[in-house]
């Protein structure tokens, strides 16, 4: 993170006898003239602008204010004696700074209402411009959106529609099931037998890729770059975009803030995407057939391809009492035995598939 300084803003201390809020660099207090105490916490006004006053800008990037040793008064850091009493300031104590004070609101023209009478103040108000009442910092909000009305239901008659639907939804499931698990054993004679068998071809395949330009293939075809957010600086960066948080206000000891923000810089690069080529299945040939002997289809190889996967696929076809089934076999030894004529006893379930099949003679 970077921390860039936007500016000064007066922060404000609030009296602890009369409750007024006065301004940061003011040593007594405008309500009833008691003196800033020593322990006086700053705090951030409502909403202020940055500060335009030279002077109390230089006092509070010359460093935080020293108390006098000896009567308490609070003195410029560039002093060397104490404005009240004359004494030495080398062995005075210099506030507390550095610390965050708060977030910094810029003066968008809010209104601040007086306790005593209601009136709205602008924020930067310290006292009731109307009774002179010392002002807190009751920001008046824009007024709340009206609520939302609530949609009304479609009442009884959606009601009844929901239920009947998912009563029908709930009747189906429980035919659905029945069904697969109701199953009747019988004897079947086969009637035929298809297979099918294929090979993958393997080669190089062209793919569209990604990446960053410099990590793709020198000479990569039909490149196109788009500008992307690499990685992120905590330093400015040439040609980086400056991304910052909210602006807060950090403790300068002079009663004034030094309003700061915390930046990081995005750093952009080409992210680029273009054709490659990838191992894979290049084309699948297939060969199909009645009868009990498979045969593996024929492949002719360009260069640079390989052959890849087998797969096979056997179905029987049986028929009883009029109906044909078909059943799948796992392997061609289990094929083997699916001859014309041989009878199987067969599992049949509810939705009319073959659930098991076992050759009887
Ligand atoms: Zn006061
Ligand atoms: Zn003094
Ligand atoms: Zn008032």
């Amino acid at each position: 993170m970077t921390q860039k300084e936007l500016g000064y803003v007066e922060l404000e201390w609030t009296c602890p006898v009369c409750k007024t809020r006065n301004p940061g660099t003011q040593g007594t207090c405008s309500g009833c003239g008691a003196a800033q105490p020593e322990d006086a916490v700053f705090e951030t006004p409502v909403q202020a602008d940055l500060s335009e006053d030279k002077e109390k800008v230089a006092r509070a990037k010359g460093g935080p204010d020293i108390h006098c040793a000896f009567c308490g008064a609070r003195n410029s850091s560039t002093a060397e004696v104490c404005k009240q009493c004359g004494a030495d300031l080398t062995q005075g104590k210099a506030r507390a700074s550095g610390g965050v004070v708060g977030a910094f609101t810029p003066n968008t023209g809010a209104k601040v209402r007086c306790a005593s009478c209601g009136m709205e103040n602008p924020a930067a108000a310290q006292q009731c411009v109307r009774c002179g009442a010392p002002l807190g910092k009751d920001v008046v909000a824009p007024s709340a959106a009206a609520p939302q009305p609530v949609p009304v239901s479609g009442g009884r008659m959606g009601m009844m529609l929901f239920a009947i639907v998912a009563l029908l939804i709930v009747a189906g499931a429980i035919w659905f099931l029945t069904s697969l698990f109701r199953s009747s054993d019988t004897i079947a004679s086969v009637v035929g037998a298809r297979w099918e068998r294929s090979i993958a071809i393997m080669g190089p395949v062209p793919v569209r890729a990604n990446s960053w330009r410099d990590e793709a293939p020198a000479g990569a075809a039909q490149l196109s770059c788009r500008p992307e957010v690499r990685y992120t600086s905590d330093s400015p960066q040439p040609g980086a975009r400056e991304v910052c948080g909210t602006p807060y206000t950090l403790d300068t000891g002079t009663g004034m803030g030094r309003v700061v923000q915390d930046c990081k810089y995005e750093v952009f690069d080409d992210y680029c995407s273009y054709m490659t080529t990838q191992w894979g299945v290049v084309d699948t040939v297939v060969s199909r057939g009645v009868g009990l002997t498979p045969q593996w289809p024929g492949a002719t190889l360009a260069s640079g391809q390989e052959l890849g996967q087998r797969t096979e696929r056997y179905v029987c076809v049986v028929e009883v009492d009029g109906k044909q089934y078909d059943f799948p076999l796992d392997t061609v030894d289990a094929y083997a035995q699916c001859e014309p004529g041989s009878q199987w006893s067969i599992s049949i379930n509810g939705l009319g598939s073959v659930v098991k099949a076992r050759r009887v003679e």
